[in-house]
C-alpha cells in the first residue's frame, strides 16, 4: 500500500462547509487586500501565541525578511544561524545585506548549539536566528542568555513549529514565537497550519518592530500614499486569512493527533534507529517525524527500500547550507561543522500528518525494520 508524505485532503471533509462559507463571505465583500478577516486572524493568532502583536505577510520567507529589517539588521551585520535548515532562513539574511554565519547543531535535537554560537560572536554580530527544526524547540534558554550577554536580537524561525512550546527557565511554558524579539511563521500548505496557497505571520511584543513591519509589508506606508521608507508588497491575502481563521480552531487537535502518530512510530522503531527526542522542557509540533540511523549505509538502504515500496520519505536536509554552492563565497569546507555533517548523512523523515492510520503506521515501520 502506498503511503504519502502528507495527505492534504484527509482533514478536508471536517472543515469543508465552514471554509467554503468563510471564502464566500470574502468574495461577497470583495475586500481582498488587508480586509477585516486579516485583522481578525492576526488578533486570534497573537492571542494564541501570547504576544502583543501578530502581522500577516505574504509567506514565511517574507516573514523572516521583514523581521530582520524591522529588527534593524543592516548591510555588513553578521547573523548567526544554523546550516541545517531550509534556505529561506539564510537567503533572507543575505538579501537584507547581512552575512549568515553558520554555527554547529546539537546531535539529538538537530537545532543550534548555543556553545558553538558563542564561539562565532564578533563585534559585527547583531542577531541570532534559531530554527525550531521539524517542530522541536531550539535551546532558547542558552540562546536568550547569549542574546542578553552580547546585546543581540533573536528572530525565531517557527515555520515548522507552530504549536510548539518551550518551558523558559523551567518556570513558564511559552509558545514558540513568544520568546525572541520576533517569531516568524509560514502557512505553506504542508506546515502545521497550512493555507490554500502561501501565507506567513510575524509575532512580536515590541511596538517599534510591529510598526515597522506593518509599514514594510505595505510599501513603507502607514498612511495611504505617504511613504516613510521603501517597503514591499507582502500582505497576507484576505481569502487566505479567512481560511486560516477556520483552521486555527483545529490546529491544537491536529498537533495532538500528530503527537500520537509520533508516539506509535517511536514505540515501533525504538530498537533499530534513534527516534526524535522530545526534551522534558519542550513540546514538539511534529511538522516532520525524523529518525536517525547509526550509519549512512542504513539510512540510504531505508530510503531505497521505502521508495521501492511506494512509501513516501524525504531527507530534510541532504546537504547542509554551509556546503551548498550558493554559499561557496563564505569559504566553509567539509569538516567545519562536524555534528551537522554527520547528521545530514543519517537522518530520514517518514510520512507525517494528523490522520495517518494505525495500518499505515505499521506498513511504514515494518518497511523500515525490513530495510535495515
Ligand atoms: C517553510 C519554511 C520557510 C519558508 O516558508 P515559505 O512560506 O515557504 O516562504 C522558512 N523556514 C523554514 C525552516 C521552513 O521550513
Amino acid at each position: 500500500m502506498k503511503v504519502p508524505m502528507v495527505d492534504m485532503l484527509a482533514g478536508w471533509p471536517a472543515i469543508k462547509d465552514e471554509v467554503e462559507t468563510a471564502v464566500k463571505t470574502v468574495f461577497n465583500k470583495a475586500n481582498f487586500i488587508l480586509g477585516e478577516e486579516v485583522a481578525k486572524f492576526e488578533k486570534d493568532f497573537a492571542a494564541m501565541i501570547g504576544t502583543k502583536y501578530a502581522a500577516g505577510v505574504a509567506n514565511g520567507t517574507d516573514a523572516l525578511r521583514l523581521a530582520l529589517l524591522a529588527s534593524g539588521i543592516k548591510p555588513g551585520d553578521e547573523v548567526i544561524t544554523t546550516p541545517f535548515t531550509f534556505i529561506a532562513t539564510t537567503e533572507t539574511i543575505s538579501q537584507v545585506g547581512a552575512v549568515p554565519v553558520f554555527a554547529d547543531i546539537e546531535p539529538s535535537t538537530y537545532n543550534l548549539d548555543a556553545k558553538s554560537v558563542e564561539k562565532r560572536i564578533t563585534k559585527k554580530t547583531k542577531a541570532i536566528v534559531p530554527v525550531h527544526l521539524y517542530g522541536h524547540p531550539a535551546d532558547m534558554d542558552g540562546l536568550m542568555a547569549l542574546a542578553k550577554k552580547y546585546d543581540l536580537k533573536v528572530i525565531e524561525d517557527c515555520a515548522q513549529a507552530f504549536t510548539g512550546k518551550y518551558n523558559l527557565g523551567g518556570k513558564s511554558w511559552k509558545y514558540l514565537g513568544n520568546i525572541g524579539d520576533c517569531g516568524t511563521f509560514s502557512f505553506f500548505p504542508a506546515k502545521n497550519l497550512g493555507a490554500f496557497g502561501d501565507g506567513g505571520m510575524i509575532t512580536t511584543n515590541d511596538d517599534k518592530i510591529y510598526g515597522e513591519i506593518k509599514a514594510l509589508r505595505n510599501h513603507g506606508s502607514k498612511e495611504r500614499y505617504l511613504h516613510e521608507m521603501e517597503g514591499f508588497n507582502s500582505r497576507l491575502d484576505t481569502v487566505q486569512a479567512a481560511i486560516l481563521s477556520v483552521k486555527l480552531k483545529h490546529v491544537e487537535r491536529w498537533t495532538e493527533m500528530r503527537t500520537k502518530v509520533a508516539q506509535k512510530y517511536s514505540a515501533a522503531l525504538g530498537g533499530i534507529c534513534t527516534p526524535p527526542e522530545v526534551r522534558p522542557n519542550c513540546r514538539h509540533s511534529f511538522n516532520y517525524y525524523t529518525i536517525r540511523f547509526d550509519s549512512k549505509v542504513k539510512r540510504d538502504a531505508a530510503q531505497k527500500y521505502l521508495t521501492e515500496q511506494g512509501i513516501a520519505n524525504q531527507i530534510y536536509y541532504p546537504v547542509s547550507l554551509h556546503l551548498q554552492k550558493a554559499y561557496a563565497h563564505l569559504n566553509c569546507k567539509k569538516g567545519d561543522l562536524p555534528v551537522c555533517e554527520a547528521v545530514q548523512d543519517t537522518v530520514f523523515s517518514l510520512p507525517m500528518y494528523p490522520e495517518l492510520s494505525d495500518e499505515q503506521i505499521k506498513i511504514v515501520t515494518d518497511a523500515v525494520r525490513k530495510a535495515v
